[in-house]
């Protein structure tokens, strides 16, 4: 008999409050928990962790609503700088790339680039590989900066999934604009495998959000499966001691979890953070702030 599926997607952990009032927040609950819904549907009918993974990626890259795709805002050079991975867990093969500026869908190229020899790519190599993996190609006028209603945190809005099929494959894909207002260059967790994005069938799956730097620093995405596998925790307790270590440095932000049973946690410690999930016993969250 196959497993229940379970799905949990971000929009990113951020200052949401600053947000109340402006229509933003209940366009994408609204945005979330469709899409949490259509995905899971999929995942009953039989569609694997990955392609349902890339697609979930794909719509809220294309919203313009979260900080990541079309909603990506400028470095300090002026151009935007995309960054994104996705780690399959069965054989725990993985994709990312960094700094790309021309992606309509950064999620699908780190998908090629799983596919090849290589686990990273950056700019200008990643961007060439957008007709290889069938991505569109897009210009600056493409972007709709989503920082237009006051000031942010200087982060929020990357996006990810974590997403567990009937088959007992677990995928995780996050990507991302990068923090607002980012100095040019400046990569952070998003497409780091182990900082930003985890997934070990054995275990589970991570996907972050927040100030990259400390999940760089705390390598938090590994070291949350790490504390699944070795000290059978479950994804709160797990994620709940990566958060507070990112606490204690200064940091800020969240994750989703789930684990190979169809747990799912989503924890964060800023005002709010885009969130929807389905876990392996059919409950249903969606919330932000
Ligand atoms: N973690 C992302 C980064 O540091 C930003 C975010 O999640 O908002 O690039």
């Amino acid at each position: 008999m196959g497993k229940q599926p379970a799905i949990a997607l971000h929009g990113g952990a951020g200052d949401l409050a600053r947000y109340t009032g402006t229509g933003r927040v209940p366009e994408a609950e609204t945005l979330m928990g469709d899409l949490v819904d259509r995905m899971h549907v999929r995942l009953i009918a039989g569609d694997s962790a990955l392609d349902v993974a890339i697609a979930a990626v794909e719509v809220m890259e294309d919203c313009g609503l979260f900080h990541a795709g079309r909603g990506s805002s400028p470095t300090t050079n002026g151009r935007v700088e995309m960054d994104a991975s996705i780690m399959h867990g069965r054989d725990r093969r993985a994709g990312a790339l960094a700094v790309a500026h021309t992606l309509k869908n950064p999620i699908r190229v780190a998908a090629h680039i799983m596919g090849s020899s290589v686990v990273m790519l950056a700019g200008e190599e990643a961007d060439a590989l957008a007709q290889d993996a069938g991505c569109e190609v897009i210009g600056p006028d493409y972007f709709l900066p989503c920082d237009d209603v006051g000031a942010w945190l200087p982060s929020s809005g990357t996006v990810g999934a974590v997403v567990l099929d009937s088959h007992g494959d677990i995928v995780a894909a996050t990507s991302t604009g990068g923090t607002l207002r980012k100095r040019a260059g400046r990569i952070g967790d998003t497409p780091v495998i182990g900082s930003g994005t985890y997934a070990d069938n054995a275990v589970g799956a991570v996907s972050c959000t927040g100030v990259g730097e400390y999940f760089l620093r705390t390598s938090a995405a590994s070291r949350i499966i790490s504390r699944m596998q070795y000290l059978n925790e479950e994804p709160l307790a797990a994620s709940m001691t990566i958060l507070s270590e990112i606490e204690a440095l200064g940091g800020f932000g969240g994750m989703i979890v789930l684990d190979r049973h169809g747990r799912v946690a989503m924890p964060y410690n800023t005002t709010g953070m885009y969130r929807a999930s389905i876990d392996a016993d059919g409950n249903r969250i969606v919330g932000s702030i």
